[in-house]
């Protein structure tokens, strides 16, 4: 497997904060062209099964994935698990802990958000939740949009759900320790997701790579829908420097709200390792 494979290693569904089904992200996957897949709901495994049967039934291979949510160093982190067994059951007791704060979480935002006039967002936020152990901020977003209070997703995060913002409710995650270690004894290999996202300094970042690595995370995104073609220059010099395998994926939600389709990623440069080539033989 070279490079050049069209990998996508990174979209969500239904079961977290997607709006497609895993069937019918298989079908815009291989329409797409993608050879090699995964679906990483956020702290969800419960799509695995069907996005196994679907890539099947496309022809495409399938790698399993999930999206664990961390906290480190007082910011949140996405910790992607690919070619995981899906039904370990330490993993899967653990990203159901992780989910567990989210109704409680849910609440509170909506409190906050109550508080500058907008009222009802909980019940609101409900009817885009696929799964109601995974109310996100994103199903929230796409309530204040439906109701006209924002002009599109990106502003309603801007405006009230990031630190410091009137939806916004501090969370206590996964550790980073935790959720490598979930993934890496289920069989499969941790990846740093979108690092570029995270605003960490210099130092914050070094020490997020070198606890990673020593917990035994092998991977980071370095082509990734919310990479720049600079960004994705810097990772992938990032990853040689710290002897990590590279990964792409699209981080694909909705056709609706989403820059970067399913499998329209530019390719991985020439000269790092693939985490597929770490995958090979947990390619289904
Ligand atoms: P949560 O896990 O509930 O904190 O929600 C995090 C999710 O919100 C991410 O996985 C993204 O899907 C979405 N998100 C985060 N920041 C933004 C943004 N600026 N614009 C749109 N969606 C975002
Ligand atoms: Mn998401
Ligand atoms: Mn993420
Ligand atoms: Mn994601």
């Amino acid at each position: 497997m070279t490079s050049l494979l069209n990998a996508d290693l990174h979209c969500h569904s239904v079961v977290s904060d997607g709006t497609l089904t895993p069937e019918a992200l298989a079908t815009r996957a291989r329409a797409n062209g993608v050879d090699l897949w995964a679906l990483t709901d956020h702290d969800e495994v419960g799509g695995q099964q069907r996005a196994l049967a679907a890539a099947q039934a496309q022809g495409l291979r399938y790698l399993t994935g999930t999206e664990i949510s961390v906290s480190f160093a007082g910011k949140t982190v996405h910790i992607v698990g690919l070619g995981f067994d899906a039904d370990n059951a330490t993993l899967r007791r653990g990203l159901e802990r992780t989910r567990g704060g989210r109704g409680e979480r849910a609440r509170e935002m909506s409190d906050g958000l109550a508080k500058v006039g907008i009222r009802d967002a909980y019940e609101g936020a409900l009817k885009f939740v696929g799964n109601p152990e995974l109310i996100s901020r994103t199903h929230f977003a796409r309530f204040l949009v439906e109701t006209g209070v924002c002009k599109d997703t990106n502003e309603v995060f801007r405006k009230y759900l990031t630190e410091g913002k009137p939806g916004f409710v501090p969370h206590r995650w996964a550790s980073l320790r935790d959720a490598v270690t979930w993934i890496t004894d289920a069989g499969g290999v941790a990846i740093i997701a979108h690092p570029a996202r995270y605003g960490f300094t210099p130092n914050e970042e070094y020490a997020l790579f070198t606890e990673f690595i020593a917990h035994g995370g092998r991977g980071v995104e370095v082509v990734t829908g919310s990479h720049s073609a600079q960004e994705a220059a810097a990772y992938a010099g990032m990853a040689q420097e710290f002897g990590l395998a590279a990964s792409r994926g699209s981080d694909f939600h909705s056709p609706d709200e989403s820059r970067i389709d399913l499998g329209t990623l530019p390719d991985l440069p020439p000269s790092i390792t693939p985490v597929w080539e770490l995958l090979a033989d947990r390619i289904r």
